[in-house]
């Protein structure tokens, strides 16, 4: 049915392309990009060996607009799916407008410099968009992504209008490793030592890092000990639900993992400053990154499950009413079909699903939009034939915490 460029080629990558790979008769033809051509070339074997499908590989540096371009151009690829960096997004926006094709990222962009998860960069294209025809899908990832169309699945067929969501956001796997991150641990470190914001009474209310434990029992996990974070989507969420009074979002971390976070961030090594060693300059948190464990390789280690979610609470024919929409994803099981662990899978299913929606014509307005803007109904019924189920229940009461 379409011609994709996929660009990047990690964790989130990797998956994304073998559920491309697995559904051809939406993704005709898939093209797969990025900085280092073997890792493309490592994926294409694989996707090969499980799924007998052909991907086209290429180098490509995505801050080189004109490169990009090129690319597109030779490919004929309808629509780009950033899985690079957010440092490309408005580099590989730009060359989607040049090249007159859609764009879906997973992650809004931030400047390479300032730890900001802003949209206002990437909304600023919304007239530029508009103008050529095109459709930009920002943020289709689990969250960005999953949780934000939850929300709005939940506002179409369960409530009149939302008064508060927590996005609870839970890892319950184990890796064996004193510390990894289960994703690019640049950026994992950058969301998780930023301060904690939430939405309440229209404004924003900050509170240091990791200074807001609740312990949660996940359905599927147990209970864990989950942390208030800022996370991108509260933005968009609370432009795009402007009745909401509260929204927060919650990921669980283990004891271990806030202990070596914290030691790494007394010690500097989680800082974004440039700093000079033995006459060079570095970045304490890349050089961090260098030494840590590739995420892509934890697939084979990682036991348990994870359980993303919205708690939403909200007004039905003046009655409040709280659900719980969720979905539950094994570890294991995400290996034995596509070779990587769930955090990677449950980012790179939604992001094959947001391409078909582009791809079949579910979402093709013109513009730029994020995910829970867009009609959440079939996406939601893909994720549970693609490998995402998902489970709604009601609550006695809004949560209490
Ligand atoms: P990885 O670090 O594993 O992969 C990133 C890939 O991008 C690498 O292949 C890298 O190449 C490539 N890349 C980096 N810079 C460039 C460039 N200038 N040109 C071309 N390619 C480039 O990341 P993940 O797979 O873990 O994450 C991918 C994206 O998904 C990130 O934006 C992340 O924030 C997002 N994400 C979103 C989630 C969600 O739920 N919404 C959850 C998890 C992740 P090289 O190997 O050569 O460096």
């Amino acid at each position: 049915m379409g011609k994709v460029l996929v660009v990047g080629a990690g964790g989130v990558s990797s998956v994304a392309v073998h559920k491309m790979a697995m559904n051809p008769e939406i993704f005709s033809e898939i093209h797969l990009a990025s900085r280092t051509k073997s890792k493309c070339d490592d994926i294409a074997a694989e996707v090969k060996k499980r799924t007998g499908v052909e991907v086209q590989t290429y180098a490509l540096d995505a801050m080189d607009v004109g490169a990009t371009v090129a690319l597109i151009n030779t490919t004929e690829a309808e629509l780009v799916v950033n899985l690079a960096l957010p440092y490309q997004d408005l580099k590989l926006m730009d060359a989607c407008l040049e090249a007159g094709v859609n764009y879906l990222d997973t992650a809004n962009y931030e400047p390479e410099d300032e730890a900001k998860f802003e949209y206002h960069w990437q909304w600023a294209y919304q007239d530029r968009f508009k103008e050529k025809g095109l459709t930009a899908i920002l943020g289709s990832g689990f969250d960005p992504g999953v949780t934000s169309v939850f929300a709005t699945w939940i506002m179409k067929h369960k409530l009149d209008s939302i008064r508060q969501i927590d996005v609870l956001d839970c890892n319950g796997g184990d890796n064996g490793m004193p510390f990894a991150t289960n994703f690019n641990p640049e950026i994992n470190i950058r969301e998780v030592t930023a301060p904690a914001r939430h939405w309440e009474n229209g404004d924003w209310v900050e509170t240091p890092a990791m200074s807001h434990k609740v312990a949660f029992d996940f359905p599927g996990v147990g209970e864990k000990n989950m942390y208030l974070m800022y996370h991108e989507e509260l933005e968009s969420l609370k432009t795009h639900f402007p009745e909401v009074e509260r929204a927060r979002f919650w990921m669980t971390f283990g004891d271990a993992y806030i202990n070596h976070v914290t030691v790494l961030q007394n010690i500097g090594m989680t800082s974004i400053e440039p700093v000079v060693h033995d006459g060079k300059e570095i970045i304490p948190l890349q050089f961090l990154k260098t030494v840590l464990p590739d995420p892509g390789e934890l697939g084979a280690k990682t036991k348990g499950k994870t359980c993303i979610g919205d708690v939403v609470t909200g007004a039905k024919d003046g009655e409040e009413k709280t659900f719980y929409i969720y979905n539950i994803c094994d570890h294991e099981e995400c290996y034995a079909e596509v070779g990587s662990q769930a955090v990677a899978y449950t980012t790179g299913v939604p992001a094959m699903i947001g391409a078909a929606m582009v791809l079949k014509g579910n979402w093709t307005e013109p513009g730029v939009w994020n995910m829970e803007q867009l009609d959440p109904d079939a996406f939601m019924e893909m994720l549970n034939t693609q490998g995402l189920p998902w489970q709604v229940e009601e609550l006695d009461a809004p949560v209490s915490f």
